[in-house]
């Protein structure tokens, strides 16, 4: 019945189908993992997650296009147009350092079961003959819709898990098994690199909902994020609505989140987790303009235009309100016609002045006083 559910809803897709053909005539080959819970709870799953007793390489090869090869875990993500794979060795784990990477060596699959976070996530289905293996109460727990670890050291073994757990609980409304949560009340988020926990985190601020998985994360252990970290911040919602289309979504949340964080801690905490500078500084500038008080303030459209111009649009998104609005819709694209050669070529000077006068004929412009070239010349040069 299962594997019956899941072969089918292989072969009605274009991304299954081409892995069942990229399949035959190899031996052990396994749908695993989210693919295999998505499936059965008749949800799309991200990608395909397929384990493999045996040569993994030669699988992915004739999958499609191998963008990955992690030779020391024997793992590869592979992709085909719009399909993605993420194919394995199935392998056994031995965490020498609790929340290191572990060691890792090939193993079959009912030991590659056993290394997986949460039961629901440990259930196979056998490409070559249809065969089901699954970690004890795997399929009762995906029935019961219950998250629970596999054995009491998990998270010792691996504190990324809680925040894995809190992305599933939130995504597929799944709840925590009530002693998956006491571990994980123990965990030691600490103990994991800071890449590995931004990893996380900007897995988290990808889903639908990331502030509520802020909140399951902070229930399960109150540890795992930082002190002045608001998980759901006011204002959010409205930041999202008038972001436009060109506009970080992940970076909007985060920054919410952090507004109460001071600015030294939050940067230090930031280069922790690896955030790329780009994205850091948005974080750091856009979390500081939370309260808009100039832009909010803003009575005219070229007062707007000075409070909100070089602010990213995040940034301003965040600071909300109708002048925001006014900025993010309308405003941010009025342009001059007129450049710094115009002014230059019109006898200025070189230097501060024709920013300045820049500056005042686009003021003109944006409150209507100046339109077409002629009139923001004029302003521009102090004519009017
Ligand atoms: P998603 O829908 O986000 O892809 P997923 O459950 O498929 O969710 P993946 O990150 O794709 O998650 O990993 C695939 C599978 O590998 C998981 O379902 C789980 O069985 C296992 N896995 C991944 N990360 C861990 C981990 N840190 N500890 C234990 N098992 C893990
Ligand atoms: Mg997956």
């Amino acid at each position: 019945m299962v594997a019956t559910r899941v072969l089918d809803a292989l072969r009605a897709g274009l991304c299954g189908r081409r892995l069942i053909v990229a399949a035959e005539g190899q031996t052990g080959v396994w749908l695993v993992g989210g693919a295999v819970r998505d499936i059965l709870l008749g949800r799309e799953p991200r990608e395909l997650d397929v384990a493999v007793e045996g040569d993994v390489e030669a699988l992915a090869r004739r999958l499609g296009d191998v963008d990955a090869l992690h030779e020391r875990f024997g793992t590869a993500t592979v992709s085909a147009g719009d399909c993605r794979y993420d194919v394995a060795r199935t392998r056994s784990e031995h965490y020498p350092v609790p929340g290191a990477l572990p060691d890792v060596r090939p193993a079959p699959l009912a030991e590659d079961l056993r290394r997986r976070d949460v039961t629901v996530n440990a259930i196979a289905v056998s490409l070559s003959d249809g065969g089901v293996e699954a970690v004890p109460g795997a399929l009762e727990d995906l029935h019961g819709r219950v998250l629970r670890v596999l054995h009491d050291r998990s998270f010792e073994d691996d504190p990324t898990r809680v925040w894995r757990i809190a992305r599933y609980a939130v995504r597929l409304g799944f709840a925590v098994e009530p002693a998956t949560a006491r571990l994980a009340a123990h965990a030691r988020p600490g103990a994991v690199s800071g890449e590995r926990f931004g990893h996380e985190l900007r897995l988290s601020l990808g889903e639908d909902d990331p502030c509520a998985i802020f909140e399951r994360l902070r229930e399960l252990q109150p540890m795992a994020l930082p002190e002045g970290f608001d998980p759901r911040p006011d204002g959010v919602a409205e930041a999202l609505s008038l972001l436009p289309d060109d506009g970080r979504r992940d970076l909007v949340v985060l920054a919410a989140c952090c507004a109460r964080m001071s600015l030294d801690l939050l940067q230090r905490w930031l280069d922790h987790l690896q955030f790329p500078a780009a994205d850091r500084d948005l974080v750091l500038a856009a979390s500081r303009w939370v309260t808009g008080a100039p832009l909010r303030a803003a009575n005219t459209p070229s007062q707007i235009g000075r409070a909100a111009s070089g602010a990213p649009v995040e940034a301003v998104a965040l600071a909300g309100g109708p002048n925001a609005r006014r900025w993010l819709d309308e405003l941010r694209h009025v342009r001059l016609e007129i450049t710094g050669d115009d002014l230059l070529a019109a006898g200025m000077p070189q230097g501060p002045p024709i920013g300045a006068g820049l500056r005042r004929a686009l003021d003109a412009k944006l409150d209507g006083r100046a339109a077409g070239r002629a009139e923001e010349l004029a302003v521009a040069l102090g004519e009017r």
